[in-house]
């Protein structure tokens, strides 16, 4: 199947960067969560049940004051003995004393409640008596309730001005068979105040009708407002002396709260918060990792780039250059300077470039010299062919003008034109017989041959003509060389024809041969013959071993030597070439193969 989408080295590796960083974040982000959730759920659950706890200890202590107070009021009213107008004096006393308390009701069976107010008070609150005495008859005391001996306490909170309870309790120093109730009308101050203690946490106390009694927000107080999600918390199970702590729902809003009862009075301490506030602390700490993995998850896309980029860059480099190796372009250097494996990847592909490029020259340089030498083979057949058929009318035509020239005078008009023609017929006939050698018609005998021997007789006998032409004539012989199997015969004349060609070039001018012999890179054995003459153009080079190819004027070169000298190396199994800088100077190397068996 077709992938359909390619996605590039680099991505790759980015992606995978990004992946394994947001997955470690994450799993270090969830678990931290996760352990802090736990953790400081544990921890407000705790607060919350100690925070209540503490707050009716001290809504206890304050309740309790009340209460002994509420006594020495009611010891004051029952005591029968004391004048009334001494009474009188005393109870504004005690209202004076005691400023929390703005009234108070005694409540005996078979007679009417009997109420004294603290008028001041009262006119304070913009009130009268009547206004409690209303209150009351609309929302009558639970009298049996009191009088089975608990503290009874109730908001009773009639105007904005004086947030006030209600406080009863049953009195025995009644002669009647059921105790008589004392109730007083205290105001909230200090409750109040309590409540508004904590900023945070919601503090609230609820009376025995679950209607608030005391919170921060007094407006739920002087409405006497019902605390109706007590119903949801198990009071009835709560300990008076330890806490609880529960997670409920108010309004579509999760709490978490702390309760505890109040001893005195049937009364509820409760301690809040919205779990939403509980955890704001959490959601921070989230909300800060989360921009921290931002941040990493940025970080480790620009890192994830930049190091992909250096590991694929190389890659493209090579890639690129595989491309130009594939247009058979092979002089590619691939510049990676890493000590990495993609830094070795690229030297081996640099020493493979090198090696194929000199596989493909001389992969060329063997098409070449095959073409040429099939060119040549091509060459010898055509001319043994021509000489072939030239040559035996030749010896006919050189026989008769000799014959002829025997038998004419040499007065006789006629013999001037017959040795021209027997001139030229012998020129022919030379020409015919290097042809043939070239096309190796001749049958010769090779021997094991020393070469420097070979080359030193060819300089000999070339030396003194190279001199009158202001050539001078070196050798540098290389000792100890393998003999070769070779006619002597024929291999010096190549060696002269290449020294007469070298003399020739100078044209003239005055210049230097040096013919060297010595060992090749391939084992074979060499001989080179090198001028400083003018050097060969490259658009000839490929031409000059051919038959008949000159650059010299008519009648000075016939264009067979190179040609010859080809066809007899070649008949040695060796090989000629040919190394020619323009304006520098030409070097013909020979090279003749020395097989096992011939070295001596
Ligand atoms: P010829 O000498 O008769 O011209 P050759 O086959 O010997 O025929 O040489 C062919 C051609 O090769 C020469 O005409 C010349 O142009 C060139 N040549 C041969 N040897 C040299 C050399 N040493 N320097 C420059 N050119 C050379």
């Amino acid at each position: 199947m077709k992938r359909l989408l390619k996605l590039p080295l680099r991505f790759k590796i980015l992606i995978i960067m990004l992946f394994v960083v947001t997955l470690v974040v994450s799993l270090i982000t969830f678990t931290m969560s996760r352990m802090f959730h736990s953790d400081k759920t544990t921890y407000i659950h705790d607060l919350t049940s100690i925070m209540a706890v503490n707050a009716s200890q001290e809504a206890n202590t304050i309740l309790e004051g009340y209460r002994n107070r509420l006594q020495v009021f009611t010891r004051l009213i029952y005591d029968r003995e004391m004048k009334q107008d001494l009474k009188s004096k005393y109870l504004r006393q005690h209202f004076e004393d005691f400023r929390e308390f703005v009234g108070i009701t005694v409540y005996e069976e078979g007679l009417d409640p009997v109420s004294v107010f603290d008028m001041n008070s009262l006119q304070n609150a913009g009130l009268t008596k009547d206004d409690f005495v209303s209150f009351r008859r609309e929302k009558p005391l639970p009298l049996a309730q009191v009088q089975d001996g608990s503290v009874y306490i109730e908001n009773t909170t009639i105007t904005d001005s004086l947030p006030a309870m209600t406080m009863a309790i049953p009195h025995r120093y009644s002669k009647l068979e059921k105790p008589a109730v004392v109730s007083a009308i205290i105001r909230l101050d200090d409750l109040l105040g309590l409540a508004k203690r904590s900023g945070v946490f919601e503090t609230f106390i609820v009376d025995s009708s679950g209607t608030i009694l005391a919170h921060a927000d007094e407006a739920r107080v002087k409405n006497r407002v019902k605390a109706d999600w007590i119903e949801k918390i198990n009071v009835a199970q709560l300990d008076k002396s330890a806490g609880t702590s529960v997670e409920y729902e108010i309004a579509g809003e999760w709490m978490m709260g702390g309760y505890s009862k109040i001893a005195a009075g049937d009364v509820l301490i409760g301690v809040q918060i919205p779990k939403r506030a509980a955890y704001l602390t959490a959601r921070e700490l989230l909300n800060n990792l989360l921009i921290v993995s931002l941040l990493l998850l940025i970080i480790s896309a620009v890192l994830g780039l930049f190091w992909s980029r250096r590991i694929t860059r190389p890659i493209e480099k090579l890639s690129d250059a595989s491309k130009e190796i594939g247009k058979g372009h092979y002089d590619v250097n691939v510049q990676i300077n890493t000590r990495d494996e993609i830094g070795g990847l690229a030297e081996s592909f640099n020493t493979m470039a090198t090696e194929i490029d000199s596989r493909e020259r001389a992969l060329k340089d063997a098409q070449a010299a095959l073409v040429q030498s099939e060119k040549m083979a091509a060459f010898g057949q055509l001319g043994a062919g021509i000489a072939h058929e030239v040559k035996n009318p030749l010896a006919g035509i050189l026989g008769f003008a000799q014959l002829s020239l025997r038998k004419l005078d040499k007065e006789n008009p006629l013999y001037e034109n017959i040795s021209v023609i027997e001139k030229e017929t012998k020129r022919c006939r030379d020409i015919i017989d290097n042809l043939m050698k070239f096309a190796r018609q001749e049958q010769v005998t090779h021997a094991l041959t020393d070469i420097n021997s070979v080359v030193e007789d060819a300089v000999t006998i070339l030396n003194h003509q190279l001199g009158i032409h202001q050539v001078q004539l070196d050798k540098e012989l290389s000792p100890d060389l393998p003999k070769v199997l070779i006619n002597s015969n024929q291999i010096q004349q190549v060696l002269m024809n290449l020294i007469i060609n070298a003399q020739q070039a100078f044209e003239g001018e005055p210049g230097h041969v040096v013919v060297r012999t010595g060992i090749g890179k391939d084992g074979n054995v060499e001989i080179s013959v090198n001028d400083n003459g003018p050097g060969i153009p490259d658009e000839i080079r490929s031409k000059i071993f051919e038959p008949f190819f000159t650059t010299k004027p008519t009648g000075k070169g016939t264009g067979l030597g190179l040609s010859v000298s080809y066809g007899i190396v070649k008949d040695h199994n060796g090989d000629i070439r040919i190394e020619s800088e323009i304006g520098k100077g030409t070097t013909f190397v020979m090279s003749f193969p020395v097989g096992e068996a011939l070295k001596v």
